[in-house]
């Protein structure tokens, strides 16, 4: 039997950044995976396909501006969905062989299969073959992730009643699609196929999407998407979607009572994602689940049983790669007998419609709930160079800082290349910068950077220079 220092269940980015650290650390490492394509959701049905497809799509929707540029198009501009489809395929089969690599690279034992639990330092791998093997492990990392939710009384065909997976790879674009729930996931697929020619309806069971972000920014995203013709049913609660043949009906109720009926050709079912636990026998090692299917852990994401732990979207806390890849390094160096932290507060999250949503640390909701002394500076894109120069002018950077030590709290922001922008405000938020500090600092201009600058300089002192 095949013995192991550490053996890794799921190869999603908890699990294969986790086999990595450990490889590096010096561990014997296995890593099982159930599917062919290492990578988990976050390469293979995630992460890297929807930002493939929202690339793709963002392409085909900026060609609607190239007049304003100066640029004549005259010939016919068309989609070629399967086209894109294809390139989103090439870009995720490449990816997923570039983690192949990385195991190999570090040394890491690769299984293809399922894998359960036979005792707690023993698990058993169903291989895609028909045959098995038991593994020996000293340490077990659960990295199993998660599944697209569903509400109870909703039948996915997964054909036209859909889940993110399916709609990374639909035939067509549709006529109307019909989303359900308003999340992140929603909401840029949702853009995906409005850019591509399609009729978009939200409908969401809050009043207002995204809803776990800044009320700010889901005012300006919808604001920004309104214009750009997606439809919003916000405090609208789903009660039925029925299909009949190509046609999908989805009829919701209203805070008033009302019913509303939405005909469609396909709905995607976007209603958030649960930990997956299924056939891993977790029983059997004794390891305790919580009645909502995720893996119980403590602070050093150790289980109730102390030679394994759990990572990534499988327990608590956001369901986001980073998050999962965090965790993935902070368990790899527990087991090595380091004492590494996370600052869950400071795990950025991040919308990639255009223009792109990201947020770190409390919202104003969150300052306001806890009862903590905040001021707020923001500053608009539109009055920046260099967004006037590319003509990205929607949204603002909005900082809250403690009012008594200027403090930044968190930082909100919606607008182009937020995505990578936030990175600025976690550093500053990592090392405790107050609003004074970040407006001190030479930020290149002309940059879409400027406008946290200008942002912290409103916070300190309502000091902005552009405003
Ligand atoms: C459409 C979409 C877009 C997303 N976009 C983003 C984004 O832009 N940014 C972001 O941060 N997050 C995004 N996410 C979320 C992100 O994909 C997840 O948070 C992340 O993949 C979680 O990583 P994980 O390692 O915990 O689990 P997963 O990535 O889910 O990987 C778990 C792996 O374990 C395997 N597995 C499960 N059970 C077993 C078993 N018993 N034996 C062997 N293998 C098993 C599964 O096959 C899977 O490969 C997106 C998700 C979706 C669906």
């Amino acid at each position: 039997m095949s013995s192991f220092d550490v053996v890794i269940i799921g190869s999603g980015p908890g699990g294969y950044v986790a086999a990595i650290r450990c490889a590096q650390l010096g561990m014997k490492t296995a890593i099982i995976e159930k599917y062919s394509s290492l990578g988990g959701t976050c390469l293979n049905v995630g992460c890297i396909p929807s930002k493939a497809m929202l690339a793709s799509s963002h392409h085909y929707a900026e060609m609607k501006h190239f007049a304003d540029h100066g640029i004549e198009v005259t010939g016919e501009v068309k989609v070629n969905l399967q086209k894109m489809i294809d390139r989103k395929q090439a870009v995720v089969d490449q990816t997923s062989g570039g983690v192949k690599y990385l195991m190999d690279k570090n040394k890491v034992t690769v299984f293809e299969g399922t894998g359960s639990f036979e005792d707690a330092t023993h698990v058993k791998i169903d291989k895609n073959d028909g045959s098995s093997e038991v593994i020996e492990g000293k340490n077990i990392i659960i990295a199993t992730g998660s599944k697209p939710a569903n509400l109870p009384f909703i039948t996915l065909d997964k054909e036209r009643v859909m889940t993110s997976t399916e709609a990374l790879k639909l035939p067509e674009v549709p006529r109307h699609l019909i989303v359900i729930g308003g999340g992140v996931i929603g909401i840029e697929l949702g853009q995906v196929y409005l850019r591509l020619g399609a009729q978009v309806s939200v409908v969401e069971y809050l009043d207002r999407i995204i809803p776990g972000m800044d009320s700010s920014l889901s005012k300006e995203l919808t604001k920004v998407l309104k214009k750009q013709g997606m439809k919003f049913y916000v405090s609208h609660k789903v009660q039925s979607v029925e299909r009949d043949g190509d046609v999908v009906t989805v009829k919701a109720e209203n805070a008033k009572g009302e019913t509303i009926s939405l005909e469609g050709d396909y709905a995607l079912v976007s209603v958030g994602r649960k930990p997956f636990t299924n056939g891993l026998n977790a029983d059997k090692a004794g390891v305790k689940i919580t009645d909502r299917g995720m893996v119980e852990v403590n602070d050093h994401l150790q289980t109730n049983v102390s030679n394994i732990y759990a990572i990534g979207d499988v327990v608590r806390g956001a369901m986001l790669a980073h998050k999962a890849e965090e965790e993935g390094t902070m368990v790899a160096e527990i087991i090595a007998g380091q004492k590494p932290h996370i600052d869950y507060n400071l795990i950025p999250g991040v919308v990639y419609t255009w223009p792109e949503v990201a947020a770190v640390g409390k919202t104003e909701e969150q300052l306001k709930e806890a009862g903590v002394d905040y001021k707020a500076g923001s500053f608009p894109f539109k009055a920046l160079g260099r967004a006037r120069a590319g003509g990205d002018l929607d949204g603002f950077v909005k900082i809250l800082a403690d009012k008594k030590t200027d403090e930044v709290l968190g930082v909100h922001m919606i607008g182009a290349r937020c995505a990578d922008l936030i990175a600025e405000a976690v550093v500053a938020m990592e090392f405790k910068a107050s609003a004074e500090d970040i407006s001190r600092m030479s930020h290149a201009h002309p940059t879409f950077a400027e406008a946290i600058k200008e942002a912290a300089l409103a916070a300190t002192d309502n000091r902005a220079l552009h405003v």
